[in-house]
Parts: C-alpha cells; sequence; structure tokens
C-alpha cells in the first residue's frame, strides 16, 4: 500500500474515538480546493521511502512531508499504541483506488482496531464489499456538489475537477443509506463551486431521518489549484444560515 502520511493522534477525525488517521497516495478526483495535492497529484507523490521514526511526531511535517511510509513501518507503529487508540482513519487521496485495500484493512481490523474510512464515493463496488465483509465500522463520504446543480456549468464533474460517473456517486449514497453501518455525508462548501441553493439539492437528495450531515467551510490554503488559495471562503454566518434551512432533511446536520 501507498502510505503518504500518517497522524499519529486525533480526536476529531474518528467520531467519539482516540484515533491515527493513515493517507493513502492518488486519486481519481482533482477537486479544485483539495488540501493535499501531495497525495493526489502523481507529480507530487513522493516515490520514496521514509521510516516513520524520523517524521516529527505530531508536527504538520509528520501528515505531508512528502516521503512513503514504509506498511511495515505504519503496522509497528499500531502494534505499539494498541490499548491507546481505537481505531484508524483511512483517508487520502481516495482509499478505493487501491485493489488491495480490503487486504490492508484486514490487517488493520485483526488488530483489534475499528475502522472509519473516508471516501469520494466514486467505488460503489469497492465500498459495498468492505460493508458486507464487516471491514469498516465507520464511512464519511464526501458529497462534491448537487445531482443538477441549480447553475448549469456547476455540475459534479466541475466540483471533482475529473470526469465523474453520477451513477456510481448515487449507488454509494444509496449503499450508506441501505446499510446498518455508521456513517455521516459532508461537503465542504466552497465559494464559485457551491450556491446555497445547490446545498439545498444536496439535502434533497441525500437527506433521510437517521442521515448525519456536515458542511465544512472552505480554508484558502495550499489548494490543489493555486487560484483557489485566492478566494475567500463564505461567512461562518452564512453557512450556519443553509444549515438551519437544510437542518429538517436529517437527524444530525451541522456546520464544522
Ligand atoms: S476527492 Fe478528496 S483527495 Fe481527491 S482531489 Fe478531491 S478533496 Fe482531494
Amino acid at each position: 500500500m501507498e502510505i503518504g502520511g500518517l497522524q499519529k493522534l486525533t480526536l476529531i477525525d474518528y467520531p467519539g474515538r482516540v484515533a491515527a488517521t493513515v493517507f493513502l497516495c492518488g486519486c481519481n478526483f482533482r477537486c479544485p480546493w483539495c488540501y493535499s495535492p501531495e497525495l493526489v497529484l502523481p507529480e507530487k507523490i513522493k516515490r520514496h521511502l521514509y521510516p516513520v521514526k524520523s517524521r516529527k511526531a505530531g508536527s504538520p511535517e509528520a501528515k505531508f512531508n512528502g516521503a512513503r511510509i514504509p506498511e511495515k513501518d505504519f503496522f509497528d507503529f499500531l502494534k505499539k499504541r494498541k490499548g491507546l487508540l481505537k481505531g484508524v482513519v483511512i483517508c487520502g487521496g481516495e482509499p478505493t483506488i487501491h485493489k488491495d485495500l480490503p487486504k490492508f484493512i484486514k490487517k488493520i481490523k485483526k488488530m483489534g482496531y475499528l475502522v472509519k474510512l473516508d471516501t469520494n464515493g466514486s467505488n460503489p463496488m469497492m465500498l459495498k464489499e468492505l460493508i458486507t465483509n464487516k471491514l469498516v465500522d465507520y464511512v464519511a463520504m464526501d458529497v462534491k456538489q448537487a445531482q443538477n446543480s441549480k447553475l448549469k456549468t456547476q455540475n459534479y464533474d466541475r466540483a471533482a475537477g475529473a470526469k465523474v460517473d453520477l451513477n456510481k456517486i448515487k449507488k454509494s449514497v444509496e449503499i450508506l443509506k441501505n446499510s446498518k453501518i455508521d456513517f455521516e455525508f459532508r461537503t465542504t462548501v466552497v465559494p464559485g463551486i457551491h450556491t446555497k441553493e445547490d446545498i439545498v439539492e444536496i439535502a434533497k437528495w441525500i437527506g433521510g431521518p437517521k442521515i448525519k450531515y456536515y458542511l465544512q467551510n472552505f480554508r484558502p490554503e495550499k489548494t490543489l489549484d493555486p487560484k483557489f488559495e485566492k478566494i475567500k471562503p463564505y461567512p461562518q454566518e452564512y453557512l450556519i444560515e443553509i444549515q438551519r434551512v437544510i437542518a429538517p432533511f436529517f437527524a444530525i446536520c451541522q456546520v464544522r
């Protein structure tokens, strides 16, 4: 597995659990506001391996200093933290592009950890396989845009920066909604990509009485498309205003 980063401790990425986050290299999307170009753009993904112990624990570089972490170092780290950490968050890039993801997760589960998967929902087959085989305990799926944005130019492809098979995204939404697994949907709200109406459309699509949905404000820092570093985020109050409008569609709807 191509491991591009490791956050040794997180209290926020796995709801209710003390966890570590592992960042896998590679993504099939190119969201222009993406904060992790080092994990997404092939020309930025470093190919050399870097021993985890030589990284400064807890520093931002521990996540993204560019070098890859040997799988053995990652599992040695998990061995040492057993009992201290409850969960492992697997994020990217997009973890489900890796065919060996189920095998990788099996090894983590065998060590007794709970696993949370962060995904863009583009691989419903893999998602289904992971859920059916009880390899994931929590899934957070990014919903990038409404199925039909009110502005015709603001479609899913533009938000994802790539040609997206929307049927696959819809399928992933349905798989999660019909599963017994704990999950959430979330959207990073970006001026120029999303309007209030788009978020209302997303809410109508994914909403349901048991669904958790989180709005995340865009941060103009180290974006995949450098032009987005100049975009001013929506004021927090505006996101709260949207949250109030869409809250009736969900069990839980919050601004993060
Ligand atoms: S799906 Fe996630 S990792 Fe991939 S480009 Fe978009 S924001 Fe970045």
